[in-house]
């Protein structure tokens, strides 16, 4: 065993260790209860990131501590294609070469992809595998899989005859640069500044007379079908019916009312553009407006512009005041601060764009899927975030799911060239059912990338077919996510699950935090505060990254601040465990038998019992914590009793018992059993440390896995466990007054420790211990406080009170000692007193380091008056 613990070197030979031997391939045959998570699938082209690493520890955590429990564990990995984003990397190097898509073709162009897949693919997976994960590999699925591929067409078809999917004409969003449609959620809204530009249009039967309408884009003027007003609005009393004509162009259009106009925007007079915006288009439907479309596809011009066709909207809006301005129709420019939409893949403006599209018709399938949160078959944790979910489903419209792209599923519905009949259908139609022409044409456009991954959790274990998978696994356990794709991800799953399956997807929702940097910021690359997590586990190990987030998430989902140092705390606990391990294999050929028996028990010390008693506390404590999903209460607990309890405590004490009865095997049997007990509850949070320490362990099963986390089946009396209660104190008391007063040990005349007479009696068959433990001569044990208490150093926290006397030399020493760490403090409070009562500090710092330096000067202050008590005493 190496001396110094290497987290590179064993993270990899433990991973080759679970890979190689399928240590977590689940039984869909086992007769265990069964638990299965399905991993939100990483886009393909992605690679891992904190917020991935986060989602995976939690994931990983809940999975492990299921085995260790008992179960059946399928926890099903795979990847998303990622249409939109997949095909932008594609594009993206093909233009490096000076290549487009377009020159290869469709098929041409998805075997590069395909290629593109091969090759990058599998880098997040392998990113998952070092971090730990312990997903069933064998299971990987990926969405453009065959597999998953006739699930999409048998949910469509299913859909579409269940009259859930229709096609249809309607204004979309629509992203000039990716050339294809989006659906509302995949619009990100961001404020700028604009302008507003009022412009007039003349009555028709009065040139001199004009109303005015104000509008951000001048550019769509061009397709303009009517002017509209609200029909309270009294300023415009009388006008509606009144012919006007549309500037820059000889359209004659008419003044409508309607309700859906705002009163307050611009002048309270509207321009109508159907063909460019989705009120428009609305109020158009209710007016019977002409469509018009000024703008393409490619977000330029058509003809309708006149001398603007073929320009860029951009440019044909500049182009177009400067006409308005020419012809004396442009009243005022005013700016204007709004919020415009982009495109959440490229960032490009949003067009708004009538085109015939497939659409999901959403509101029956959100009212199942809101009834299943609302009787409780589905619990999201926390639960507010069930609000959320609410207030979406409530106000849902219909999920537009064509996008004119390539990479992705193609939608299964053909049209007869001939009759134009439409065919859905599973398998390419040979003819025409009703004209019986074999002149069909398949639908040119793909599916949403998430129609995919909505059925994400039974598609991947067989779905339609009714699988052993699906029968022992499905509906899942629990899902584990960040807020951000409740709605594009979360809500959409329970929605397709319900109508398709009849079935929840999963049981629990378990909604986590953002990370963020230690100042709260997201972690941005164009701040540079972004944490890589490969670096993290090349530097200090997965081990170490999983338990500082393990132990950071909090049970409120609240954000997470990250740093590297709080990773090195969590290094530093792998090396104690590391050093622990060794210390205890050294007694390995000291033991001849570890079971613990029945005499074993009866001659325990009340040191055997504290630590048996308290690795089952700790195991009770941390089986609630998880089911509780409150990971970093059951971490924390985990990690203190191993680190104080039983390194500082037990192995402090079981060493003394080695020097005074050689190699006293039943402190050896309590040694390894609870040292074992301490890798299996640590096992969920740190898993490869502990996999391989466990399997150095005399007697271990092939894997840490196998094992089962359960307390040690005996019960204690109470007696004994008293003991070691009245030890633990007066060692800490002791401890406590030596530091306080910088009382070097072999400066002290032996310790006073007054108790009362239970305790006091338990006490006596300790001193031996406490006098090891303390370094102490040995104590005076009394029931009385002394009468004279000049000199001595008193610690009365506990129901055990310790006395020092201070002898002349040691009583100036410690007042000399005493006095220096005063006055450094005061010196230090006095600048931060400074600092707080500066107005420039406290307007330029960040609200954080403002924080801080309460928090410290609040510290300071405690110190100081403690300092000041003790050094009143001595005097
Ligand atoms: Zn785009
Ligand atoms: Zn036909």
């Amino acid at each position: 065993m190496d001396k110094i613990y290497q987290h590179n070197k064993t993270e990899k030979e433990i991973l080759n260790f679970w890979l190689e031997r399928h240590i977590y391939h689940a039984n869909e045959r086992s007769d265990k209860d069964a638990f299965s998570i399905v991993i939100p699938p990483p886009n393909v082209t992605g690679s891992l990131h904190l917020g991935h690493a986060l989602d995976d520890t939690l994931q990983d955590i809940i999975c492990r501590y299921k085995r260790l429990l008992g179960y059946e564990v399928l926890w099903l990995p795979g990847t998303d294609h990622a249409g939109i984003a997949t095909q932008n990397v594609v594009e993206k190097m093909l233009h490096k070469e000076g290549k487009t898509r377009q020159v290869f073709g469709r098929d041409k162009f998805i075997e590069k992809v395909w290629e593109w897949k091969e090759q990058y693919g599998q880098r997040i997976i392998n990113q998952l595998k070092s971090l730990g994960a312990s997903c069933d590999w064998d299971r990987e699925r990926f969405t453009m899989d065959e597999g998953l591929s006739k699930a999409v067409k048998k949910a469509f078809v299913t859909l579409y005859s269940k009259g859930l999917i229709y096609k249809g004409t309607r204004i979309i969003n629509w992203c000039p640069r990716c050339s294809t449609a989006l659906a509302d959620l995949e619009v990100e809204h961001e404020d700028r500044e604009d302008k507003l530009y009022f412009v007039k249009y003349k009555f028709l039967d009065n040139p001199d007379k004009f109303i005015t309408i104000a509008t951000t884009r001048p550019e769509t003027i061009f397709a303009d079908t009517a002017v509209a007003v609200n029909p309270k609005d009294e300023r415009f009393a009388g006008l509606v019916g009144e012919k006007v004509l549309v500037p820059m162009t000889d359209r004659v259009v008419e003044i409508i009312s309607d309700s859906l106009v705002e009163t307050d925007f611009g002048t309270g007079a509207l321009k109508i553009t159907p063909g460019h915006d989705p009120m428009d288009f609305e109020i158009g439907i209710t007016h019977n407006l002409e469509v018009l479309i000024a703008i393409d596809s490619d977000g330029k011009m058509t003809e309708l512009a006149g001398d603007l066709k073929g320009l860029d909207r951009d440019i044909a809006r500049e182009r177009a005041v400067e006409i308005l301005e020419e012809i004396g129709a442009l009243e005022k420019v005013e700016d204007l601060r709004h919020a415009v939409g982009h495109c959440y893949r490229c960032k490009t403006v949003i067009e708004p764009y009538v085109s015939e599209q497939w659409f999901v018709k959403s509101a029956p399938l959100a009212k199942k899927a809101m009834e299943a949160v609302k009787n409780d078959t589905i619990q999201f944790f926390p639960e507010r975030w069930e609000k959320i979910y609410f207030d979406w489903l409530e106000n849902i419209k219909d999920w537009c799911i064509s996008r004119q792209i390539w990479w992705g599923h193609r939608i299964p519905a053909w049209y007869c060239n001939n009759c134009n009949e439409i065919i859905v259908s599973e398998n390419e139609p040979k003819s025409c059912p009703k004209c019986n022409s074999t002149d069909l044409k398949q639908d040119e456009d793909v599916l949403d990338t998430w129609f995919s991954s909505s059925l994400w959790p039974f598609s991947t274990m067989g779905w339609p077919e009714e699988t052993e998978e699906l029968k022992k696994f499905f509906p899942t356990s629990v899902l584990v996510t960040g807020f951000d794709i409740i709605y594009f991800w979360v809500a959409r799953m329970i929605m397709m699950s319900l109508v398709l399956t009849e079935k929840e997807p999963f049981k629990n929702v378990i909604i986590h935090g953002l990370i963020r940097d230690p100042q709260g910021r997201k972690m941005s690359k164009s701040i540079g505060n972004v944490i890589d997590p490969m670096d993290i586990i090349e530097e200090s190990g997965a081990d170490a990254l999983r338990f500082s987030l393990a132990s950071l998430s909090n049970p409120s989902g609240q954000d997470i601040k990250m740093s590297k140092e709080k990773v090195k705390g969590a290094r530093n606990f792998a090396n104690k465990l590391w050093n622990t391990a060794r210390f205890v294999l050294n007694y390995e050929e000291n033991v001849t038998n570890y079971d613990i028996s029945n005499e074993d028990i009866a001659n325990m010390e009340p040191e055997d019992i504290w630590i048996l008693s308290r690795s089952n506390e700790v195991i009770d404590f941390l089986c609630q914590k998880l089911d509780e999903y409150n990971f970093s209460a059951a971490s924390t607990e985990v990690y203190n009793f191993i680190w104080d309890e039983f390194c500082d405590w037990y192995i402090e004490l079981t060493k003394f018992r080695m020097k005074n009865h050689f190699k006293d095997e039943l402190a050896l049997k309590v040694l390894f059993y609870t040292f074992r007990q301490s890798l299996i509850m640590l096992h969920p949070f740190m898993p490869f440390i502990t996999e391989d320490l466990y399997r150095r362990l005399p007697n271990s099963k092939e894997s840490i896995t196998f094992e089962t986390l359960k307390k040690f089946g005996h019960s204690f009396s109470s007696e004994k466990l008293k003991n070691m209660t009245a030890l633990i104190e007066a060692t800490k008391s002791t401890r406590k007054l030596r530091s306080e007063y910088r009382i070097a040990p072999d400066l002290t005349t032996e310790p006073i420790l007054v108790m009362p007479d239970d305790i006091k009696n338990n006490f006596m068959s300790e001193i031996e211990k406490y006098c090891f433990l303390t370094k102490s001569k040995a104590p005076k044990v009394a029931q009385d406080m002394p009468t004279n208490l000049k000199g001595f150093a008193i610690e009365r926290d506990t129901s055990i009170t310790v006395l020092l006397y201070l002898e002349q030399d040691n009583l100036k020493k410690s007042k000399e000692l005493i006095e220096k760490s005063l006055q450094k403090l005061l010196k230090e409070f006095k600048i931060s007193e400074q600092r707080l009562n500066d107005p420039k500090f406290l307007k330029g710092a960040p609200e954080d380091v403002i924080e801080a330096e309460k928090e410290k000067i609040t510290n300071q202050k405690e110190s100081i008056e403690i300092l000041e008590r003790k050094l009143s005493f001595l005097k």
